[in-house]
């Protein structure tokens, strides 16, 4: 069903963004509508071999899948592609991504807890398949050492939790001390490539990555915002949204936003120039209702109004709007809108800042 809001043009291209971001040049792509999937290959036999000739013409190092692969697809495919082409799903290339973006001890933890989570699994296909490449000799052997990496595997990811849960008290002493001051935090989410971090980097002048790339953000990154003679903020960034996170990363990609919880502002920042925005800003705000933010005012920033198809009918629907500001990261068009608007919401909710404060 996720299908009908989110096509498969959609996914791809969002795929594609994801390889970019995981440093791989996309040379094609291509689809197949079926019944069900192949259970040995996911895609039918005729499939395979379209695809192998291109390994073959474009000299592809690695074939990505939009949707989650068994361990015996992903084994079958390698085999039938040859050489030294590598195969892997959405999970892995995101995993892979979270592996070199994750900046914090505590993501570090968080994604090889995920890692772990994505091998678990599949463990057990990889030793039945070495049991029938000794001809049977060791049968049973096989069954048994699955059972003991399993258990090592479950062992491992049991410590991962403590030690992330206790990497997780340690940041919040942090914070507390951090909110002791009677400044402001405002948190900006958002999906991914709205500008996020062209935004901060606008009103900061921070280092913070801004490429147009996914997840270019992982760790929420604090920066302090004084501007001209209004009061003083601290501006954070969270992980962007995207909209086929896989299930198992779910956790992973909340823990992350769970600092928002504290701030006293949620300023949520949308490409508006993206054919699909509507569609983002619902995906967004379904997370932040499931999180307990519900009592942080929240601003709207319709960012990129400078690629907007139409930029004038756009600012006039946004200034019919109550909460909603229209800016150009970019251009740095608005941003004088923009920081009157946080001061004014801050103003609002500073009760409830200074509340906070022990
Ligand atoms: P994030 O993932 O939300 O942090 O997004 P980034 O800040 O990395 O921005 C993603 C891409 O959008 C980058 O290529 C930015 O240069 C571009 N971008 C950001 N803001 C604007 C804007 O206001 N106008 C235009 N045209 N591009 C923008």
């Amino acid at each position: 069903d996720r299908e009908e809001s989110f096509g498969i043009d959609e996914s791809l291209k969002e795929l594609a963004q994801l390889a970019d971001t995981g440093g791989l040049m996309v040379v094609g792509s291509t689809y197949q509508k079926l019944p069900f999937p192949n259970p040995r290959t996911y895609i039918g036999s005729g499939k395979v071999s379209e695809i192998k000739s291109a390994i073959h013409a474009l000299d592809v190092e690695t074939v990505i899948f939009d949707d989650e692969l068994s361990p015996g697809q992903l084994r079958n495919l390698e085999k039938a592609f040859g050489g030294d082409v590598r195969v892997c799903d959405r999970t892995a290339l995101i995993l892979d991504i979270f592996n070199q973006r994750a900046a914090t001890h505590e993501a570090a933890l968080q994604v090889a807890l995920a890692q772990m989570e994505y091998q678990l699994p599949r463990l057990t296909r990889m030793w039945t398949h070495l049991e029938r490449q000794a001809g049977g000799q060791v049968k049973g052997m096989g069954e048994k050492q699955i059972e003991v990496d399993k258990r090592i595997l479950r062992t491992q990811i049991g410590i991962l939790k403590k030690e992330l849960e206790s990497v997780r008290k340690h940041r919040k002493q942090y914070r507390n001390r951090r909110t002791s001051v009677p400044v402001p935090v405002v948190s900006l989410v958002g999906y991914t490539n709205a500008g996020k971090s062209t935004l901060l980097n606008r009103l900061t002048g921070a280092n913070v990555l801004a490429e147009d790339r996914l997840f270019a953000t992982l760790d929420p990154t604090t920066r302090r915002v004084q501007i001209k003679n209004r009061k003083e903020f601290l501006l954070t960034d969270t992980v962007g949204f995207i909209q086929k996170l896989p299930t198992m990363l779910v956790a992973a990609f909340r823990a992350t936003l769970e600092e928002i919880s504290e701030s006293s502002l949620l300023v949520h920042v949308v490409d508006i120039s993206h054919p699909l925005s509507e569609q983002q800003i619902e995906a967004v705000e379904n997370v932040l209702s499931e999180l307990d933010v519900s009592s942080i005012p929240k601003l709207m920033v319709w960012n990129k109004v400078d690629k907007a198809q139409d930029p004038q009918k756009i600012k006039l629907e946004a200034e019919t709007r109550e909460d909603v500001v229209c800016i150009s990261a970019l251009t740095g068009e608005g941003l004088e809108e923009f920081c009157d608007a946080v001061q004014h919401k801050v103003k609002d909710s500073m009760v409830w800042v200074e509340a906070l404060v022990p």
